[in-house]
């Protein structure tokens, strides 16, 4: 009777399917929260989370849906963050959606993304592309998140590149004319909002930022530092060697492994919802954290 109690719970309780990295049009996402659950329930997803940019809002509405798809959903968001000069993202998993201090800092990176993409315009009006933050604010979804995403599109539809990754690597990335530096959180800020939240710290798909391994290894020390507690591991942006590297750095750190899709939107994404390898086998996954 024990033993058929405790596998029942164990079945009922493990994910066959988690996805714990997506975009809605609460930032730049193409989708709203609602739909994107139900691409997410489409697609074989079971364990949902909706992590948009520094903004909370799409929350209340994804976990509705989600739950009336027969899903079960953790709370989310993907913070900003700069490190060492270097743009980072954290995604906070499990937090309380109304907490002042996360709600606060949330805040703060919103209206911060505002003078930074007037900046962005001027600086792209000055290799002689004016406009470009009246027609990028055209392609925003949330008034208050503005994005790189919104740019690029708003770009790319005026015939400036042929897509956005193009688009990106001549106009939007470090070093490149409509590229600005920004003031975003700390390390140490993001963390400790989504710690204060009740929340898990989890590293943003690591193998997009370009670091040495030892730069890799300095970040990853000061994020267990400050209480960090997860690595995404599989993720959209991620290849077959990077599972492997960043699955080797979960287990030196003891840190938990993250699995996210990414998704911003149907014909933008690399990687469907769901739609990724699982994690390697010996690894914890994060969602035992969560739920
Ligand atoms: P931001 O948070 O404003 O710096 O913008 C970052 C967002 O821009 C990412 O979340 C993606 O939506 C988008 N983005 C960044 N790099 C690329 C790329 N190479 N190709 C397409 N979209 C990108
Ligand atoms: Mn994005
Ligand atoms: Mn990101
Ligand atoms: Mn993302």
């Amino acid at each position: 009777m024990i033993n058929s109690y405790f596998l029942k719970r164990f079945i009922d309780v493990t994910p066959a399917n988690f996805d714990f990295h997506c975009h809605s049009t609460v930032s730049d996402g193409l989708l709203p929260p609602h739909a994107v659950a139900e691409r997410a329930a489409a697609n074989g997803v079971d364990l949902w989370s909706l992590t948009d940019h520094d903004d909370l809002g799409g929350q209340g509405a994804a976990r509705e849906a989600a739950e009336a798809l027969g899903m079960r959903f953790v709370s989310g968001v993907e913070i900003s963050i700069e490190w060492k000069d270097r743009p980072i993202h954290i995604v906070g998993l499990g937090v309380e959606v109304v907490h002042p201090a996360l709600c606060g800092g949330l805040d703060a990176l919103r209206s911060g993304r505002l003078e930074r993409a007037r900046r962005m315009g001027e600086a792209l009006a000055a290799i002689g592309i004016p406009g470009v933050f009246d027609g990028a604010m055209r392609y925003v979804t949330n008034p208050s998140l503005i994005s790189r995403a919104h740019f690029g599109r708003y770009m790319v539809s005026i015939g400036i590149a042929r897509d956005l990754p193009s688009l990106f690597l001549h106009y939007l990335t470090p070093g490149k004319p409509g590229y600005v530096d920004h003031r975003w959180a700390t390390l140490e800020e993001a963390v400790g909002w989504i710690s204060a939240a009740g929340g898990v710290a989890v590293v943003a798909h690591p193998g997009r930022y370009k670091m040495s391994g030892a730069g890799m290894r300095r970040f990853l020390d000061d994020f267990r530092d400050v209480g960090g507690q997860g690595i995404e591991v599989t993720c959209g942006s991620h290849s077959p060697d990077h599972v492997m590297h960043f699955a080797r750095l979960a287990r030196h750190y003891a840190f938990h492994a993250s699995r996210g899709s990414d998704f911003h939107g149907p014909q933008e994404s690399y990687v469907d919802l769901g739609r990724l390898p699982a994690l390697p086998e010996d690894l914890k996954p994060v969602w035992r954290l969560v739920i």
